[in-house]
């Protein structure tokens, strides 16, 4: 068989991390390659290190966390050394677990566009940018909608919405479904699904109720204290 083996798009190399007056580490020379294309389960209990992983992609971790770091994470050819969240948006979207702390705007496609605002993209730009996220995430109907008033499943949607304004390879995704109702969920995680087979995109999702996530995966890496495991199919985890 011929290799076509690719370089990952997103790489840690030794990755240890402290938070702030921590005494031990919340990531131990982790080294972890997630590729391009992939739709990746972050799997491990409570405390084992999945979000502080996850932040360290877009690099929340440690520009925004502070605390003492080592190693490397490159994603996209860009090393979160020299380049924080703000920059590593371009290759990086990311989702939190709480819909509402994650409201930008009073309107749906305001809020969907508050990215694209903030740097200047022109107005046809990001009008035409807003409507293809609105009908990618299936929103459309909701664009004049205030954010308030929806379910946490439509809000969460949005928020999927927004974090793919600035056109991101990867979306990073925080235990995304843990505040929604089970129809909230299956309708966030069947858009991961159609985000993954139709733009390629390739999907990180921390979760730890993995049973309506198992089936959609590429991949299963399980944390434990701060180390992430070579990648597993969903059959062999
Ligand atoms: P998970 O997402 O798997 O629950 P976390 O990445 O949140 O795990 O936490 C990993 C470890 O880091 C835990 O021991 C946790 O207590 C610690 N931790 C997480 N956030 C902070 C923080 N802001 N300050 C200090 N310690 C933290
Ligand atoms: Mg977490």
């Amino acid at each position: 068989m011929v290799d076509i083996t690719s370089s990952p798009i997103a790489q840690l190399d030794q990755v240890s991390y402290r938070y702030p007056a921590e005494q031990w580490p919340a990531i131990d020379r982790c080294s972890w390659g997630i590729d391009e294309g992939a739709f990746v389960l972050v799997a491990g209990r409570s405390g084992s290190g999945k979000s502080t992983l996850l932040r360290t992609l877009n690099g929340l971790v440690p520009h925004f966390s502070g605390g003492q770091f080592g190693g490397s994470v490159v994603v996209c050819g860009d090393s979160t050394r020299g380049n924080g969240p703000g920059r590593m948006s371009r290759h990086v979207g990311f989702v939190f677990q709480d819909p509402e702390a994650q409201v930008l705007a009073s309107r749906v496609d305001e809020d969907i566009a508050f990215a694209l605002e903030q740097r200047g993209i022109p107005v046809g730009t990001m009008r035409k940018r807003v409507e293809e996220l609105l009908d990618l995430l299936s929103i459309a109907h909701l664009r004049d909608r205030d954010p308030a008033t929806l379910s946490g499943g439509e809000r969460q949607r949005v928020a999927i919405a927004g974090a793919l304004a600035l056109h991101p390879r990867v979306l990073v995704l925080d235990e995304p479904t843990s505040q929604l109702d089970p129809w909230g969920a299956e309708d966030v995680l069947a858009g991961l699904a159609r985000l993954n087979d139709d733009l390629g995109l390739t999907i990180v999702v921390a979760e730890h109720r993995l049973e309506r996530l198992l089936h959609r995966v590429d991949a299963v890496h399980e944390v434990h204290s701060g180390v992430a495991s070579d990648a597993m199919t969903p059959e062999e985890f």
